[in-house]
């Protein structure tokens, strides 16, 4: 459907939606050890075999004690020592306590734990409390952080050190995850030449793959490289056929224009059911997307900036989607302008911007000077986007806008 700010056009919402809807995500699992697990996606939710903690222990470093005793007696005498990893305790019997270290099982009969720093010892070893007790201070109860049958971490999680630690915590060894998502990735025009290969009047070093590359490795995929493909019916026939036959994705940047090079949409339609999309983005208008016989395909536009947007916009949700990750989009965040910001009205802007905090913890932004969508150095020097919506025109410094913040992972 036609965007009204940009006739034509469809929007990124619409476009996604239509694509997210026609994928089916892998459902390949596999068994990997804990060590290997960071990054993963679970395959299947996870519950807990065990009470954590697995007995009501001490958080503190003290004496475990019977609040009741506190009235009754002065001094209390201390029956046992308990430390970390001990197997068993002595019951605590009234005018009794127990020596306790963090970490330690709590004695039966005992309701409290009080601080070392609140407690004096006489010289026959016996001791009294200086300070108020309340009943459970300091008691970390079995099962109060994860109880025998809890989900602690549900399917379509992508794992992170905490949760490798949880998982540790629960005599966990290893889990099951989808497969990694492969993916192939090509470079297209006769103007690429590979970095470290000297260069020819006329040509430029070719530099999205190794952008493509270092992103898909981020997010977790298995990256097949196909390197530069010339603008030639017959080399990217080639190509697209080797790449689908190994690939779930094939992406391919460049070439998707309608200069009088770019020869992939007649290819495409040869060999598979490749939509051309005409995005209202800026930048990245032009977007292919569709099937091969075994594979999805993503043609990406060639201009450095475009391509990383388009692969931050609209690869990075095909590929969660793949790979059955439900990590959630980026927060919607605003910031204040630093400054007037001039733009015409149209498609939905990704401008380049740096985002820092006032001294009053308040978000601000800047956008970049200049804006190109060749300008690979932008996105380098920039640490969020700024979202300027088809409709929206020229803002006043002070003015707040839609952010998103390069997380420092994918971007
Ligand atoms: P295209 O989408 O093929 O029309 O390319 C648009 C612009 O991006 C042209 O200036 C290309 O030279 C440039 N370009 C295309 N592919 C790459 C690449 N892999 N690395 C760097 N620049 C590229
Ligand atoms: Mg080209």
């Amino acid at each position: 459907m036609a965007s009204c700010d940009a006739p034509g056009l469809q929007s990124l919402d619409e476009a996604l939606e239509q694509i997210l809807s026609s994928l089916t995500p892998l459902t390949e699992e596999e068994w990997v050890p804990l060590s290997q697990a960071d990054g993963r996606i679970l395959a299947a939710d996870v519950q807990s075999c065990l009470d954590l903690p697995p007995t009501d222990n001490s958080a503190m470093d003290g004496y475990a004690v019977r609040v009741e005793d506190l009235t009754e007696f002065d001094w209390l005498d201390v029956n046992q020592r308990i430390l970390a990893g001990d197997a068993t305790t002595q019951p605590i019997l009234p005018g009794e306590c127990a020596r306790i270290m963090t970490g330690a099982m709590l004695p039966e009969g005992a309701n409290t734990v009080i601080m070392q720093e609140d407690a004096e010892l006489d010289d026959d070893g016996k001791v009294r409390f200086l300070a108020a007790v309340k009943p459970s201070a300091n008691i970390r109860r079995r099962g109060e952080e994860v109880a025998v049958g809890d989900i602690v971490l549900a399917a379509g999680r992508r794992l992170r050190a905490a949760d490798i630690g949880l998982l540790a915590s629960l005599g966990i060894d290893q889990v099951v995850v989808r497969r990694r998502v492969r993916v192939a990735i090509m470079a297209t025009g006769n103007e690429l030449v590979t970095p470290g290969q000297p260069l020819q009047t006329g040509q430029i070093y070719e530099s999205n793959s190794q952008v493509l590359a270092a992103l898909l490795v981020r997010l977790g995929c298995t990256v097949i490289h196909f390197g530069i493909i010339a603008d030639d019916p017959q080399a990217l026939r080639q190509a697209y056929q080797n790449a689908d036959s190994q690939a779930d994705l094939v992406i391919a940047s460049g070439g998707v224009s309608v200069g009088e090079a770019d020869f992939s949409k007649q290819v495409l339609d040869e060999l598979g059911q490749v939509g051309l999309w005409k995005l209202a983005i800026k930048p990245g208008k032009p977007f292919a997307f569709g099937r091969l016989p075994n594979s999805w395909f993503a043609g990406l536009p060639g201009n450095p900036v475009s391509t990383m947007v388009t692969f931050d916009q609209l690869v990075v949700p095909i590929l969660t989607t793949l790979a059955g990750d439900n990590t959630p989009p980026r927060l919607a965040l605003r910031a204040r302008l630093t400054c007037g910001l001039h733009r015409r009205p149209g498609r939905l802007e990704f401008q380049r911007a740096v985002v820092s905090t006032t001294e009053d913890g308040v978000l601000q932004v800047t956008p970049l000077a200049r804006q190109g969508s060749a300008l690979l150095s932008t996105m380098s020097a920039a640490n969020a986007y700024i979202l300027l919506d088809g409709d929206s025109s020229s803002l006043e410094k002070g003015q707040p806008v839609r952010i998103e913040l390069f997380d420092g992972l994918l971007l």
